[in-house]
């Protein structure tokens, strides 16, 4: 099934294809899902666009790279209690992958998990050579056998950030359709043009994902066609509208498409993940 887009404010685009099956894995595509404001659907995004490209036979490995853990609490890991964690994937170099790497419950996906050892890894580093490589380092192991891993960046633009900004080829930027969400995009766009002069000039933006999209109110829409005038053609034509259903799916711990595969929000994933997919 081929979908055409219908984008809010009467826009169309061409239908996106719907995915070759995959004969062989990797070598990884690298994306970073980033914002410095919290709260936007980072999180949701990495998890629900993973679980989508799991279903179209992509090997995908999620990167929980934030000391918050809501990742791994989304997939129904309790990270407090782990005793391994991408802190030691990132901090020690013969730490077994086979230790902490973890199923998702999801058939394809799996998932490095993450939890407040992660912030002592940020102060760690800066005395490191080669700081900003870290994660770089650390996920080259599992490039052969992946054709995506996702990194879910914490809110801020910290050490951390840069360490995923700087191994990614991709950037994913997920904006919510509210007040002030094109607020400190600026200062994003300037972290991602830096890491890209400094660090890494094969960095592209990948897309911006409008988020929160709430189909009731004419402000959410104004909001989407400012983000519309300010990327152009790097939006999305997916749009992951506001719904109760996001929050339920924290509680069960699994994507929204394994917890309401039918649902509309399942879908809208589905389509960002073959967007992904042809970009
Ligand atoms: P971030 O990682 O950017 O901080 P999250 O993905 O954790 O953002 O989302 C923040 C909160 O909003 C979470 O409670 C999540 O369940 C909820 N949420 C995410 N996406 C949506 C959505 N489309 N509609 C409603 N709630 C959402
Ligand atoms: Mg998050």
């Amino acid at each position: 099934m081929v979908e055409t887009g219908a984008l809010p404010g009467g826009r169309h685009r061409a239908a996106v294809p719907e995915p070759e099956p995959l004969t062989s894995h990797g070598p990884a595509r690298i994306i970073a899902v980033a914002n410095q404001k919290g709260g936007v659907g980072k999180t949701t995004s990495t998890i629900n666009l993973g679980a989508a490209l799991a279903e179209y036979g992509r090997k995908v490995l999620l990167v929980d790279f934030d000391p918050q853990g809501a990742l791994s609490v989304g997939l129904g890991v309790q990270p407090h209690q782990l005793e391994s964690t991408v802190y030691n994937l990132l901090m020690e170099r013969d730490a077994d992958p086979d230790d902490i790497v973890l199923e998702s419950g999801v058939e394809n996906m799996h998932l490095v998990p993450s939890n407040i050892d992660l912030s002592a890894a940020e102060v760690q580093l800066v005395t490191e050579v080669g700081r900003e490589q870290a994660l770089g380092r650390a996920l080259k192991r599992f490039l052969s056998d992946y054709d995506v891993i996702l990194i879910d960046c914490q809110p801020s633009l910290g050490l951390l950030t840069i360490n995923a900004l700087s191994c990614a080829d991709e950037v994913l930027i997920p904006l919510a359709c509210e007040f002030f969400s094109l607020r400190g995009v600026a200062l994003l766009m300037d972290t991602i043009d830096k890491v890209t002069d400094r660090l890494n000039p094969d960095l592209q933006l990948l897309g911006v994902l409008a988020t929160m999209f709430d189909t009731r109110t004419l402000h959410t829409k104004q909001v989407h066609e400012r983000v519309v005038e300010a990327f152009g053609d790097k939006v999305f034509e997916a749009v992951i509208n506001r719904t109760i259903k996001f929050p339920e799916t924290t509680v069960a711990g699994e994507p929204i498409t394994t917890w309401a595969p039918n649902s509309g929000a399942a879908a809208a994933y589905r389509l960002l993940a073959r967007e992904v997919i042809a970009r």
